[in-house]
């Protein structure tokens, strides 16, 4: 039997690292081997000592190509087997391992802006703007409404592949949409963003739309993109003084995390369209303007979870949740 593997891999671009994939054909589903590549290519090496070693660590069904084809996530090593200093999951896989005993969950919604050429969809072909924000977010209407498409092909796509969703809208900002994944234990929700995030570039190739994952696609009075990050511990989801000890320990880091969550975070947190400013920490119950939400029916019941509403769209999941765990089970150890 012939199975295209797609051996997908994170690289190492600054400041925002970029998607890569190449294809492995193998002759049987057994175990997925190593592989390697040109690190020169993806400033992962230098030319003269170029090789870096993919190591499988999520595989699910390819929904694109379908039957028994692979999509299989990697993480990067050197050749002495050690992780990569680009590789972000393998410090998060410590962490996890560390406050397994916490069973901290994360739901991540993914917010993305389409373009087709220079201009959001929606926005007029080359000079001047849509109508102001109001009626796009969870809209319909072809008045409205730009790109549906591409969202239910990238959504049928992650069902197919066995990828935890749990909704997907449409946002402030014309030609903005979310995905949200999870809940699901840190690591599983990182690897599992991350795929869905390569399904989305990849069939955005056949839709002839570019997705960009910018903070902040359009100046002026148009809603940033963000990666909201939903948080919550086996306590958290029994008790309120665990939920707001959680946003407590969040306040005493907050530079460590808003310097960790995305490049550009300042032109995004400002204060405005529904931002907290990134300088500020704040949280409150049912506050989009607050840096971290607590919703009315967490409030309501006592329990459950908190919205860390601070995170780019352009984050790394495998930092924030690292850096969630870290600061959230330390204090509450
Ligand atoms: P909103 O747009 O109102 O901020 P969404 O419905 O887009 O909210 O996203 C809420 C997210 O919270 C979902 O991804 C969901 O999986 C996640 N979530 C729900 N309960 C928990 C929990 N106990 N722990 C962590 N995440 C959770
Ligand atoms: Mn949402
Ligand atoms: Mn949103
Ligand atoms: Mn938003
Ligand atoms: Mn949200």
């Amino acid at each position: 039997m012939t199975i295209k593997a797609e051996y997908i891999w994170i690289d190492g671009t600054q400041p925002t690292a970029l998607l890569r994939s190449k294809t492995k054909i193998l002759s049987s589903s057994g175990e997925l081997p190593i592989w390697g590549f040109d690190g020169s290519s993806t400033n992962q090496a230098p030319g003269r000592a170029s090789d870096c070693v993919l190591k499988p660590v999520f595989s699910c069904p390819d929904p694109i190509r379908g039957g028994a084809n692979l999509l299989v996530l990697c993480e990067v090593l050197l050749t002495d087997m050690t992780p990569h200093p680009t590789n972000t999951r393998a410090p998060l896989v410590e962490v996890a391992t560390k406050y397994a005993n916490q069973e901290p969950l994360f739901g991540i919604e993914q917010e993305y802006t389409m373009f087709r050429g220079s201009r959001p969809l929606g926005f007029p072909d080359h000079t001047g703007y849509p109508a102001p924000q109001g009626p796009y977010y969870c809209g319909v209407g072809a008045d409205d409404i730009y790109g549906r498409p591409l969202v239910e092909a990238h959504l049928d796509a992650c069902i197919a592949a066995g990828l935890s969703l749990s909704g997907i809208n449409a946002e402030v900002m014309p030609g903005q949409w979310e995905f949200q994944v999870g809940p699901l234990g840190p690591v599983e929700c990182s690897d599992q963003l991350w795929v869905a995030r390569w399904l989305l570039h990849r069939i955005g190739e056949d839709h002839g739309i570019s997705v960009t994952l910018h903070p902040k696609p359009v100046r002026g009075d148009w809603n940033g993109a963000g990666c909201h990050t939903n948080f919550s511990t086996k306590a958290m989801r029994e008790t309120y003084d665990a939920v707001i000890g959680a946003a407590e320990a969040l306040g005493k880091n907050a530079a460590e995390h808003v310097a960790n969550y995305g490049h550009g975070i300042e032109d995004r947190l400002t204060g405005q369209h529904e931002t907290a400013p990134f300088d500020e920490f704040s949280y409150g119950v049912s506050d989009r303007g607050a840096s971290v939400r607590i919703p009315w029916q967490v409030a309501q019941e006592g329990r459950g979870y908190i919205e860390d509403r601070r995170p780019n769209a352009n984050m790394d999941p495998y930092v924030v949740t690292r850096l969630m765990v870290d600061t959230c089970c330390s204090a509450l150890a």
